[in-house]
């Protein structure tokens, strides 16, 4: 077997084993930034964006009459740099702030485009206390993981959100369920449609890599399925799923407690 033949093999072994995607399944990881997002009208404001590069992330804008908030920003500056262009075309409103659901380099990484846009960059309380030093540490990791990984620039903060933060008079509201796939991980509630972007911890299937304390996680869980949504949006796999991604994100950390 040649070498690249070898490395192949031995990373379609170590994914099949560590996470609950199948070979068959397109979601394997890509060494690539070059992938273009896919963006797509879910319902009312709310737009998704999918990001193939790396392992795919999917993120969340919502476009209303007079602004336009972005959850979440992929993994790079010029993916989100796209994704910033394309949001140009849909609107005039004003672009009135980014929230990252988490403060995980697939999630944050682009941030920087927004900044040099003059758009305020809000994240939970528990991702602001040690931002810097964590940011650094994930882009070290992701830079011998993948070859095609820029080093992200740390985006300068604009605020941190403790337990919950409305938008436009309530109908939106980032919630923190407490602890559950990250110590940071927040949820947005977007009342009108009636859809809930799950960031990393409403994701199916979850990151992989993450080392996550299954009692937590569902705990968590449970504090979102509470909401009053119909549909999700899912941080990772499928954009829009049903409330069914709660039993099988049930049945997985039950597997790994
Ligand atoms: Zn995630």
């Amino acid at each position: 077997m040649g070498r690249l033949a070898s490395l192949i093999a031995f990373s379609l072994t170590v994914f099949a084993g560590c996470h609950p995607v199948s070979r068959r399944d397109p979601l394997v990881p890509a060494d690539r930034a070059d992938l273009p997002l896919r963006i797509k009208h879910v319902s009312g404001g709310i737009y998704s964006v999918e990001d193939g590069n790396f392992w795919k992330t999917n993120s969340v804008f919502w476009i209303g009459e007079n602004g336009v908030y972005f959850f979440d920003a992929t993994y790079q500056p010029r993916s989100a740099e796209a994704l910033l262009w394309k949001a140009m075309t849909l609107t005039h409103a004003e672009f009135r702030g980014l929230i990252l659901t988490s403060r995980h380099q697939h999630h944050a990484g682009g941030a920087q485009a927004f900044v040099d846009e003059g758009i305020p960059v809000l994240i939970q309380r528990n991702a602001a206390a040690r931002f810097e030093e964590d940011w650094i540490q994930a882009n070290q990791w992701l830079s011998q993981s993948f070859l095609h990984w820029d080093r992200t620039p740390l985006p300068k903060l604009r605020g941190a959100i403790d337990k919950e933060f409305e938008l436009e008079k309530g109908n939106i509201k980032v919630i923190f369920p407490g602890e559950g796939w990250s110590d940071d991980n927040l949820v947005v509630l977007f009342k009108e449609e009636r859809m809930l972007y799950g960031g990393s911890l409403v994701a199916y299937p979850p990151l992989f890599t993450a080392k996550v304390d299954a009692i937590k996680a569902l705990r968590a869980l449970n504090a979102v399925e509470k909401l009053p949504f119909d549909k999700v949006i899912s941080g990772h796999g499928t954009v829009v799923q049903s409330r069914d991604i709660f039993r099988k994100l049930h049945e997985y950390y039950r597997d790994h407690k």
